[in-house]
């Protein structure tokens, strides 16, 4: 029996620089952490190969884009977005700045993404570095923002102990999935 190619699927990492966007493709593609910072540039991704839940043989081919060393320049060409099928727009929960650019950030995801019959890319509002002290933005603001910019859900993530990353993607699967 000829083996089935595993569907692609196309996910989006995008917010302000230094929230942690690569550490989290990191930590989910090859769990490590790095404790430094490297601005690449231009865009790059990295690919994992996961069993499709609920099922023993057949596999997705999960594709990270990250916006490495362009998260200055927000206007990402079409190009980008295409065949997008889910999105995390993270930002820092200890600088108050990164959260209040959430919103254009995902107002540029909708513009690029959002088809005829208004349907949007399903996408995650993550608030990283949970392990630090000082989280300087409340849970009743994220909420908020959760709701008025059309977001699935918000999680909290600490991409440093790891914890909240393999879930996050987990719950966005699971919307990417049921939604095709
Ligand atoms: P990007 O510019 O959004 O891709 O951010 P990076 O992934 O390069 O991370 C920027 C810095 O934040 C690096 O020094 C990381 O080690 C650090 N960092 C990322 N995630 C966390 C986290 O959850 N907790 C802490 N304490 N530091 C983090």
């Amino acid at each position: 029996m000829d083996k089935l190619e595993d569907e692609v699927v196309k996910i989006l990492l995008i917010g302000d620089a230094t929230v942690g966007k690569t550490s989290f493709i990191d930590r989910y593609v090859k769990n490590e952490f790095r404790n430094r910072y490297k601005c690449t540039i231009g865009c790059d991704f990295m690919s994992k190969t996961v069993l499709r839940p609920g099922s023993w043989r057949s596999y997705l081919k999960l594709q990270f884009w990250d916006i490495a060393g362009q998260d200055r320049f927000p206007l990402l060409t079409r190009a980008y977005y295409r065949f997008v099928r889910g999105c995390i727009v993270m930002f820092d929960i200890t600088k108050p700045e990164t959260f209040k650019r959430v919103k254009m950030w995902k107002k540029s995801l909708d513009m690029n993404t959002e088809k005829d019959s208004g349907t949007r890319v399903p996408c995650i509002l993550v608030a990283n570095k949970a392990d630090l002290p000082d989280h300087a933005v409340t849970y009743a603001e994220v909420d908020r923002m959760c709701q008025e910019c059309g977001f699935s859900e918000w999680t909290m993530t600490s991409v440093k102990d790891g914890s909240m990353v393999e879930e996050t993607i987990s719950y966005l699967l699971d919307v990417v999935l049921h939604r095709s």
